[in-house]
């Protein structure tokens, strides 16, 4: 039986950084995935994807095309975007096996299943399983897909990687789901001309950030002609064969018509690799492996990583994970990933970055806080461009005004969000932050500004 220190299943984002970042450390480390191509959901299944289609649908508002309906030009650039996606994705499979070629990482293709906290097979059929022995088994099988409540996937009732797999834009589309997705896809299916609905079971949009970001957005989607529907649940589905047609449980017991509709709820950890193995799964408000801050679960030489444990499944923060297992099983000291300094964007026409505590959560922790909101309007870009909607809200404890959480909305808050999750993450100040230079005219004069902005007035608002 071939034998490791560490086995990891799946390499998806965070599987195959922490064989990487394991094998830099010294220990012999293989890594198992079922799929023929690695790197998990983000490079093959939508997160790539959407980007690409992202910049396409820029791209296409930017050169203004009639969005009222779809016509060849759309469907042609459609196709064309996805074609791009699928190039960019191969390109980033290809960066991930050279990676691990490059480490010595020995890689198997097949299922993988947690025997014992010694042994991993991998196989399906009783004759072609192959036993892996281990000093240290890291579980990163990631999350599945699945369908918003009560309803089952099916030719119109489809997830984001079948939206990406349609030759040609829908006409009309619902998207259920609170997350930054269906903004994303909002703005991307608007641009090529489809109508489309949001359906939330939430009471605002982007329920998890902070309430005047949602506001922001909200202002926003009126204004592009996305239907936006809260508080809202689908009492019956029925196909005509042509179209579906969705009756609401909501009092105006509306009836939506449209192509598909498309389930962008949060994906499900996929546990498969650990079935009946108890991991103490206990209080895990997602169904995912409950692990501590090292990513060590209740057995003593399991450990998990990514989207398969409790909490926030997030690119972002997959590396940073690996790290902190990767240290720990080379018995190098480690500092635990920040839940708090994790960043969060969602990109379209009005995009949003955020970290750390927003209004409502400052309030119900019962901290000393303090406030600076400055309107994009009254910073370089809003003078270049003049429309610019949005603003930057820092949320600072008193009385030392450390960043406790920072609210972007508008053009070039992702661009801004690193030099504050900085600051943030070394504990500097806002005034701190207010004397740093910035370059004359650039957007991010406006952060100087917001962090004055704490302690006395701003120069410019
Ligand atoms: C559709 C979708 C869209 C997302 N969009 C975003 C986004 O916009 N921004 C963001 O930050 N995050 C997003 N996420 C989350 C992000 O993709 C995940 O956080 C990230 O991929 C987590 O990486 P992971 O390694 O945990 O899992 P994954 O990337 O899912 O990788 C898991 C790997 O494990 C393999 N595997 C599973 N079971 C087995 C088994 N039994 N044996 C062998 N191999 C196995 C799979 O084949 C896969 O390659 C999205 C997730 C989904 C599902």
């Amino acid at each position: 039986m071939a034998q490791f220190d560490v086995v990891v299943i799946g390499a998806g984002s965070s599987g195959h950084r922490l064989a990487i970042l394991a094998a830099q450390r010294g220990l012999s480390t293989a890594v198992i995935d079922q799929q023929v191509h690695l790197g998990g959901r983000a490079v093959n299944h939508g997160q790539i994807a959407r980007q690409v289609l992202l910049q396409a649908a820029t791209a296409r508002r930017a050169s203004k095309p009639d969005r009222s309906m779809i016509d060849q030009q759309s469907r042609q650039s459609w196709s064309q975007a996805l074609e791009q996606a699928g190039g960019v994705s191969g390109r980033l499979r290809e960066s991930v096996q050279l990676h691990l070629r490059k480490n010595k990482v020995t890689v198997y293709q097949g299922k993988a299943r947690v025997l014992d906290d010694l042994t991993v097979t991998i196989g399906c059929d009783a004759e072609d399983i192959e036993p892996l022995a281990a000093r240290a088994i890291v579980v990163a099988t990631g999350s599945l897909d699945q369908a918003s409540s009560g309803l089952t996937l099916d030719g119109r009732v489809i997830t984001e990687s079948d939206l990406l797999q349609l030759p040609e834009p829908p006409s009309a589309v619902v998207l259920t789901g609170d997350s930054g997705r269906s903004l994303e896809w909002a703005y991307i299916l608007r641009s090529f001309g489809v109508a489309v609905t949001i359906l939330s079971g939430a009471e605002r949009l982007l329920p998890m950030a902070d309430r005047e970001v949602s506001a922001q957005l909200q202002r926003w989607l009126r204004a592009d002609q996305t239907d936006r529907l809260f508080n809202a649940a689908i009492a019956s589905l029925a196909d005509d064969g042509r179209q579906l047609s969705i009756n609401l449980t909501d009092q105006s017991r509306r009836e939506l018509r449209a192509d598909y509709l498309v389930c962008l709820d949060d994906p499900v950890p996929n546990l498969e690799a650990v079935a009946g193995i108890d991991l103490a799964l206990g209080a895990s408000s997602t169904r995912g492996i409950v692990t501590d801050q090292f990513g060590h679960s209740s057995h003593d030489r399991i450990w998990a990583v990514g989207s398969v444990c409790d909490g926030i499944g997030q690119s972002a923060i997959s590396w940073s994970q690996a790290m902190v297992v990767a240290d720990q099983l080379a018995g190098r000291p480690s500092e635990p990933v920040k839940e708090r300094l994790i960043p969060k964007v969602v990109g379209g026409g009005l995009p949003v970055a955020w970290f750390g505590l927003t209004e409502d959560d400052a309030r119900s922790l019962g901290v000393d806080w303090v406030k600076s909101k400055l309107p994009l309007s009254a910073s370089p870009i809003g003078w270049i461009d003049g429309g610019t909607q949005g603003f930057i809200k820092l949320i600072c404890a008193q009385p030392h005004h450390e960043i406790l959480g920072a609210h972007l909305v508008g053009p070039g808050a992702e661009q801004l969000l690193p030099e504050l999750l900085l600051a943030a993450t070394w504990d500097l100040s806002a005034d701190e932050l207010a004397v740093t230079l910035q370059a004359r005219g650039s957007i991010a004069e406006a952060l100087r500004d917001v962090a004055a902005g704490v302690s006395g007035p701003m120069l410019h608002y």
